[in-house]
């Protein structure tokens, strides 16, 4: 059984040398994952067999409770920024003045997270991120997770190396993707997610996140032997580091400049951020005589890349209508890539901002992304006008409502006053969408609040055409193909709801869930409720005069949305289910658990509706049950629903269903 450990071991870390340091899979990733689960069973059966460099640590170990700190035997130093090719020369020149011919190796400046990785006699005994310099956080068990950190190297010999976690573009994409769906918030770049995902306290969920690393400082050279920087690199990778193979060791500045300039043209197309080129003094020796400033070594500095800087064409200057009635001027873009992600659209601002630009329509214009972030439209390129671009006519109307705008005292914006502007009703939008109306999965808040800023939702049946803009909104930041695919599906599919749940997404004054169905039954139809009379809808038990006069008044003012919504295939008519409810898609399939009493309607009748609607009732609360529906005084099973987090129904829920 040792024996297999063994074996196993080796088979797997031969895996991974090949994979991430010779870039030269040895075995598929089904080799590998059978190989790792059966090194898992064996390590679970025999729990002491299991080495501290077991491979099996990758998929994370035990949860902490607060990082300890670690204090770096050699500080963790940062090296002088440099921003321009004179302050290259400056260095290279300084160091020439006093050295004849030294070589240089010029690196890229991975975009990530400092890391310090202490080894003895071969094993990964601790990880710690660089902290202040001096004291670092140990971040050991969340390191061990990392496929491409050894955790045995192919020496048995003490050393500490230092190199950069960092997450690929592609790792990145993959979370955005989920926390989307979550409704969490989005993480912004490369870097903050790879310093996130080291900060977790439970290395399962840095296992998770698909993290990398590259190492690049051996902090003592000398103890092994080495005379050179670029022997250290070597050194390293032949005991299994990753190393970056795009490392070049050069004699001149010219060289360190073609250096860059490759890199540069590189940049966006490697699987990872990089924001610069490393630039470190080969020889050890030079290193040595050379020495440190207070703050960095005098024998390296870093060039960071001016911000990505794209050309594209304004295409055009559209209008949205924000929360508040303020208008803001949008460019409309040739689609372009920026960092990685397409763009199509980017805010200017206000018109002030387009006239001091002196931006055209038709002109091609220099756009970055401000902090690597929110894409912005630079400058102009007037040497590539050719005359037809045309000046911005700024609106005087509300794009949407068509009430003339205002400009308010002191504000250089412009805003629509129209109260009932529906581009203003963005709460209307996110009602359509929600749950108990047209209960479009996918489409939350904050989701809706970005198509709406974006143009390609303002009033309610933009819903069903935002199709159109498929390839725009995968574009936008933070949006995957999956999530945009599921989304349109989902709005597709609520074309199929029955009468009531429009009636209520309109958002009819008054009109609650309660009160939608009740017409919905009544009339049958949309056409039969839109030609009822006040007096018609006062005879309905339930429906006052002022309700009344609300319904007929909506069908008076919205009539062409309904028409559109009709031409757009939703149904406009009841769907019975042959139960009497129409909610049943709330409850089929789901396992419920009552507890307390719901006033005005005995349990036996709850348990019959639910029944009746396809789903289940059981008496204990378990992590199958799906709903709990809570009266007054509940029993414990409400406290156990809370532990075990399933969703809570009160009084008032499952009235409104049964209603
Ligand atoms: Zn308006």
């Amino acid at each position: 059984m040792k024996e297999r450990v063994e074996e196993l071991t080796k088979i797997l870390e031969d895996a991974n040398y090949a994979y991430y340091v010779l870039d030269n899979p040895t075995i598929t990733d089904q080799e590998y994952d059978k190989y790792l689960r059966e090194l898992i069973e064996i390590e679970e059966k025999n729990p002491e067999l299991k080495a501290e460099h077991s491979p099996t640590n990758h998929v994370g170990g035990m949860a902490i409770d607060k990082f300890a700190k670690i204090r770096h035997e050699k500080p963790m130093l940062s090296l002088p920024d440099v921003f321009n090719e004179e302050e290259i020369e400056d260095f290279v020149s300084r160091i020439e003045d006093v050295h004849l011919k030294p070589s240089y190796v010029c690196e890229q400046k991975f975009d990530g997270l400092g890391v310090s990785l202490v080894y003895k006699k071969g094993i990964l005994k601790s990880a710690a991120t660089r902290g202040d310099g001096v004291t670092g956080e140990d971040i050991t068990h969340n390191v061990k997770t990392i496929k491409s950190i050894p955790l045995r190297l192919k020496k048995a010999i003490d050393i500490e190396v230092r190199g950069e976690i960092i997450m690929p573009k592609k790792s990145l994409e993959k979370l955005n993707e989920q926390r989307k769906k979550h409704g969490e918030p989005l993480l912004q770049n490369c870097r903050n997610a790879a310093a996130g995902s080291v900060r977790q306290l439970d290395p399962k969920v840095a296992a998770q996140r698909g993290l990398d690393a590259y190492i690049y400082h051996l902090p003592d050279p000398e103890d092994y032997g080495l005379k050179t920087h670029y022997e250290a690199l070597e050194f390293m990778k032949s005991l299994g580091f990753r190393v970056a193979n795009l490392n070049r060791l050069v004699t001149s500045k010219e060289e360190i400049l073609e250096y860059i300039e490759e890199l540069g043209q590189k940049r966006a197309s490697l699987p990872y951020d990089i924001d610069g080129v490393v630039i470190k003094v080969n020889e050890l020796e030079y290193q040595q005589s050379l020495g440190f400033t207070a703050k960095y070594p005098k024998w390296a500095i870093a060039y960071k890349f001016p911000a990505e800087e794209v050309y594209t064409k304004l295409k055009d200057i559209i209008f949205t209508v924000g929360r508040t009635g303020q208008i803001t001027p949008n460019a409309v873009l040739e689609p372009v890539i920026v960092m990685g992600s397409k763009i199509s659209r980017a805010t200017l601002h206000n018109e002030e901002n387009i006239r001091e630009l002196d931006l055209r329509i038709g002109d091609i214009v220099a756009i970055h992304k401000a902090g690597d972030v929110i894409p912005e439209v630079i400058r102009p390129l007037d040497e590539r006008r050719d005359g037809t671009e045309k000046e911005l006519v700024m609106i005087s109307d509300c794009p949407i409502c068509h009430t003339p705008l205002i400009k308010k005292e002191g504000l250089i914006d412009y805003f629509c006053p129209n109260e009932e502007c529906p581009a203003r009703n963005i709460n209307g939008l996110i009602h359509f969408a929600s749950r108990d109306a047209m209960n479009i999965e996918g489409l939350g808040e904050k989701i809706i609040e970005d198509l709406y800023n974006e143009g390609y939702l303002t009033v309610l049946e933009d819903f069903y055409h935002l199709e159109k803009y498929k390839e725009e909104i995968k574009g936008m930041e933070g949006y995957g193909e999956k999530s945009v695919n599921n989304i349109l599906a989902n709005i597709e599919n609520s074309k199929k709801n029955s009468l009531e749940k429009l009636l209520f997404g309109l958002g009819i004054l008054g009109i609650g869930v309660k009160n939608a169905k009740l017409l919905a039954k009544e009339y049958q139809s949309m056409d039969s409720l839109m030609n009822a009379t006040k007096e018609e809808l006062t005879a309905i038990h339930d429906i006052g005069s002022v309700l009344a006069d609300n319904i007929t008044q909506y069908f008076q003012n919205n009539r062409e949305l309904i028409t559109k919504l009709k031409d757009l295939g939703l149904n406009m008519k009841y769907i019975s289910t042959g139960t009497g409810s129409a909610n049943n898609e709330l409850i089929t399939g789901k396992k419920f658990v009552l507890t307390g009493t719901i006033e005005g309607i005995p349990r036996e009748q709850i348990a019959d509706f639910i029944e009746q609607n396809g789903g289940s009732v059981s008496s204990s609360v378990s992590k199958n049950t799906d709903v709990v529906i809570v009266g007054k005084d509940p029993g414990s099973k409400y406290q156990k629903a809370l532990d075990l987090n399933i969703m809570i129904w009160d009084e008032e829920k499952i009235k409104s269903i049964m209603a």
